[in-house]
């Protein structure tokens, strides 16, 4: 009886012509094959990725912020505002693809969020950014640099833009940047220098032309380290720049100008009332300008918005409320070792409270869980099975007097 050769099903080759010859249910495949496989599968999954990004969703503003709604808490002038602005902006990118050349061109409007540090600028912007399944990167003001001194440059944000959308130049060009600390590059105007003002008014002059949108030489691999490295052009019109800050102080310059312009104006008596406790609602461009941004750039944000501090109500809910809640996220670490964990509406209280005692915001919820469950995440996995934890106001008292943040001083 002859023996059948073992051969490649897919290029022939029989098995001693191979390194490997893997053999399946009715079928066998050589080395050479997986490897040549393995080049189309990459090929067809950046296609498809490819695809995915050009088919993004352009949902309504109503479903935008119904979708933000599941993981920002509160924030609900800001999210109107977004939802409104990334609906006409894409609205906007599709539209210059159908148009005709005497169509009217709609301009690009680049956002600014005004608001104190972890009050969820950040968040509000990645959450944008992945429901669009857009690229998306964060910025800080303060690390760039005009161009030539030491730092970085303003073409840095769209290497790291062009990076994280897998090195594609059509899906960079319609991706989000978050360019954070913006007010830390407000021109000093009450501090006169006669040394140039490196990282103020000269970065605002450098991103200005990236956020008006132009063709940007980009090093792709960004920096400078890499000065043979050849330039990518990146056109930015399509880009959505959002900026945000905490803009210190700002609530003075709202108060200066609602004082004035009520001076010499018949006011209607009904709209007459102004908020003092949150003059941030009232937050203009000539605020903006006023607080050392140059017109320039103001002008290329148009759309200003502002985020409310966290109050005891909206950080209670932020423990729980969002898809993937801290509270979530760690029932959920815990189901993995088996063991069940629940909370007592008062324990989460507690934990709110200290957060607020303590001025941590949103972010010390974390740092304050972390600390909480320290001892039963070490000591829990290890003990038998059937395991469940119920956390009471008892239990968070005593683990948050063990932890380091127990002993800091309330400001
Ligand atoms: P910012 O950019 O304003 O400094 P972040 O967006 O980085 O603040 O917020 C810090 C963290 O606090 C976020 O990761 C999020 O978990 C939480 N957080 C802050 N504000 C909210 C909010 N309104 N809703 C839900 N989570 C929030």
């Amino acid at each position: 009886m002859s023996k059948t050769v073992e051969k490649c099903s897919f290029c022939g080759r029989q098995k001693q012509e191979t390194l490997v010859l893997i053999t399946g249910l009715n079928a066998h495949i050589c080395d050479s094959c997986v490897q040549r496989a393995q080049i189309i599968l990459q090929e067809e999954l950046v296609t498809e990725k490819k695809r995915e990004i050009a088919d993004y969703k352009l949902l309504k503003p109503v479903e935008i912020k119904k979708h933000l709604d599941n993981f920002v808490i509160g924030q609900e002038e800001a999210k109107r505002i977004i939802s409104v602005a990334v609906y006409n902006h894409y609205k906007r990118i599709s539209h210059s693809h159908n148009a005709k050349p005497d169509d009217v061109e709609i301009e690009k409007s680049n956002i600014v969020i005004v608001g104190e540090t972890g009050t969820g600028k950040t968040l509000l912007a990645r959450t944008i950014a992945r429901m669009l399944n857009v690229p998306f990167c964060i910025a800080d003001a303060t690390a760039l640099t005009e161009a030539g001194y030491v730092g970085e440059d303003v073409e840095s944000i769209l290497s790291r833009l062009f990076q994280v959308a897998d090195y594609n130049i059509a899906a960079t060009e319609r991706g989000i940047v978050f360019i954070d600390e913006i007010d830390k590059i407000a021109r000093k105007s009450d501090n006169p220098s006669i040394t140039r003002d490196v990282s103020g008014e000269g970065v605002q002059q450098a991103l200005l032309k990236m956020l008006e949108g132009s063709i940007v030489n980009v090093p792709p691999q960004g920096g400078r380290k890499h000065p043979e490295q050849k330039m990518i052009q990146i056109n930015t019109q399509n880009i959505l720049f959002i900026t945000g800050g905490a803009f210190d102080g700002i609530e003075k310059k709202i108060a200066g100008r609602l004082q004035t312009s009520r001076i010499g104006y018949k006011i209607d008596k009904k709209h007459d009332h102004v908020d003092k406790d949150n003059l941030l609602q009232y937050i203009s461009p000539v605020d903006l300008k006023a607080f050392g941004l140059i017109p320039e750039l103001v002008g290329r944000m148009p759309i200003v918005t502002f985020m409310h501090t966290l109050d005891r109500d909206t950080l209670r809910r932020i423990l729980t409320e969002p898809k993937n809640s801290l509270i979530k996220q760690f029932v959920k670490l815990f189901e993995i070792d088996n063991i069940k964990l629940t909370f007592d509406p008062e324990a989460l209280d507690f934990i709110v409270e200290k957060s607020i005692e303590f001025k941590l915001g949103a972010r010390g919820l974390r740092s304050i869980l972390e600390g909480i469950m320290l001892d039963p995440m070490f000591e829990l996995p290890s003990k038998g099975t059937n395991k469940s934890l119920h956390v009471t106001v008892s239990f968070v008292e005593e683990k948050f007097r063990k932890t380091s943040l127990a002993h800091l001083k309330v400001a």
